[in-house]
């Protein structure tokens, strides 16, 4: 027991995960504590990486004894700073958890633990002819854990739902070690509460997921992908509705780039070629995927067929090859990379379809007003009402962080928004929380957070 560790807590979790299973002092490499966004980096008191379900309830019934903090943690890639340790926090990551139990062909279902990262469970799911949709760019180093917790989005949730909804059961981890074992492979299970939402997308506050079922989908075999110049916001929501009637349960993807942020990317993403003139108000790219490739690229083609003779779209291309699909999906990714160019992260919020036009406006118009200077690009995931804000004020656009949020997340809460559509709240948002929750909805989550964690050891201080 040394000075240090009066309790002789530290030395009973090293004893619990063994050598292999913790990391301390200088050993604790930067990606254990330093998350995507780079705000804060401070080492933790000691890295945890326990391997079994068992030790992780270990670990807890001995912290929640002595009151030591934990931030759990998957990839380190969210974008609101949850997971990156605060000071004297321990951290715990699931990076020898990342197991693939089960692919189970007749209920289409993947069994996995926490750690796997999403890539592995795709590549895994396509091997069987199955799709496991959740998708997003980190999709190499996120894992399946820190998806759940955070209730991950991306590109293909106007088809398949967000993290929420591709789970069928989980197993998780109470603040006190209790185990809630709650895996199960039944689609249809209504006997009481569903426990396993306390624990999706509250960012690691109410329990640890330590293992999950998720539900697979039949690997499509057609895709069609097509990039539109539209001349103004009402045609673009027009056009969403037109492709939702026309492609039905073949719409993948409905991506929007404003032309604010289509001219960024041909200013500061060279390696990507822009297939259509900067002229338009709106670049909409939309994908279909479906079961019959001949019928489907049919019924693709007369969708745009009929959205050019009445007017919703000024240009049309439409890729006919994987790479061709691939160099449009590539304009609309760029977005993501303009933000090394001095631009803030992109912000995440989400808003009525019919607010978006005047949202755009409003916002760029508020900025300006303070700083005219400023250049912003507007993108996202139109289909979902899901809108991503690139922000440049100035050299200073860092320091005014506060500031800017103040201005956006005040006009989403005038619109009845979201402040937060598939980010989370994290530290980043959370002193704005009650722009998007009335008094009682916060009430009752901190009700929810006492009661399963009453001495506040899960990730303090996220959320609220
Ligand atoms: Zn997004």
């Amino acid at each position: 027991m040394s000075e240090h560790d009066p309790a002789g807590l530290i030395d009973r979790l090293k004893q619990i995960v063994g050598p292999m299973g913790f990391r301390e002092g200088t050993d604790i490499e930067s990606k254990n504590f330093q998350d995507l966004m780079g705000a804060r980096a401070v080492p933790p008191r000691l890295l945890l990486r326990p391997e079994s379900t068992e030790q992780v309830s270990e670990i807890l019934k001995a912290c929640h004894a002595a009151g030591q903090p934990v931030a759990p943690q998957g990839g380190m890639t969210g974008l609101v700073s949850a997971a990156a340790p605060l000071d004297g926090e321990i951290s715990l990551s699931f990076e020898r958890m990342k197991k693939v139990e089960e692919i189970d062909r007749f209920t289409s279902t993947m069994t996995v633990e926490a750690g796997v990262e999403l890539q592995t469970i795709q590549e895994q799911a396509e091997a069987h002819e199955l799709l496991f949709p959740l998708d997003m760019g980190a999709r190499g180093s996120c894992t399946i854990g820190g998806n759940l917790s955070t209730n991950a989005g991306g590109n293909r949730v106007i088809r398949y739902g967000m993290a929420r909804d591709l789970v069928i059961s989980v197993e998780a981890v109470l603040a006190d070690g209790t185990i809630i074992n709650g895996l199960h492979k039944l689609r249809k299970n209504n006997t009481g509460y569903d426990l396993k939402q306390l624990f999706i997308g509250s960012e690691g506050t109410l329990g640890l997921i330590t293992r999950a079922v998720l539900k697979l989908s039949p690997k499509p075999s057609s895709q069609a992908v097509a990039l539109c110049g539209v001349k103004d916001f009402d045609s673009v929501a027009n056009l969403l509705v037109h492709t939702q009637t026309s492609l039905g349960s073949n719409l993948s993807a409905f991506e929007v780039l404003w032309v604010n942020t289509y001219k960024l990317i041909k200013e500061y993403v060279p390696h990507v070629t822009v297939p259509i003139s900067d002229k338009y108000a709106f670049y909409v790219l939309i994908e279909s995927m479906g079961s019959n490739a001949q019928r489907d690229k049919e019924l693709f083609v007369d969708a745009f067929g009929q959205a050019a003779d009445s007017a919703l779209v000024e240009e049309v291309v439409i890729a006919d090859s994987d790479t061709k699909v691939n160099n449009l999906w590539a304009v609309r990714d760029a977005a993501a990379e303009v933000i090394g160019a001095g631009f803030m992260h992109a912000y995440d919020v989400s808003l009525n379809i019919d607010d978006m036009g005047y949202f755009g406006e409003e916002v760029e118009r508020r900025l300006r007003e303070v700083w005219p200077d400023t250049v912003i690009g507007l993108f996202g995931h139109i289909g979902d009402g899901n809108v991503h804000i690139l922000i440049n004020i100035g050299p200073d656009t860092k320091d005014h962080h506060l500031d800017i949020d103040e201005i956006i997340y005040g006009l989403i809460q005038e619109l009845n928004g979201a402040i937060s559509a598939e980010h989370g709240i994290g530290l980043m948002k959370r002193q704005f929380l009650s722009y998007s929750k009335s008094d009682s909805e916060i009430a009752l989550m901190k009700a929810l957070k006492n009661t399963m964690d009453p001495d506040g050891i899960l990730n303090p201080g996220r959320i609220f």
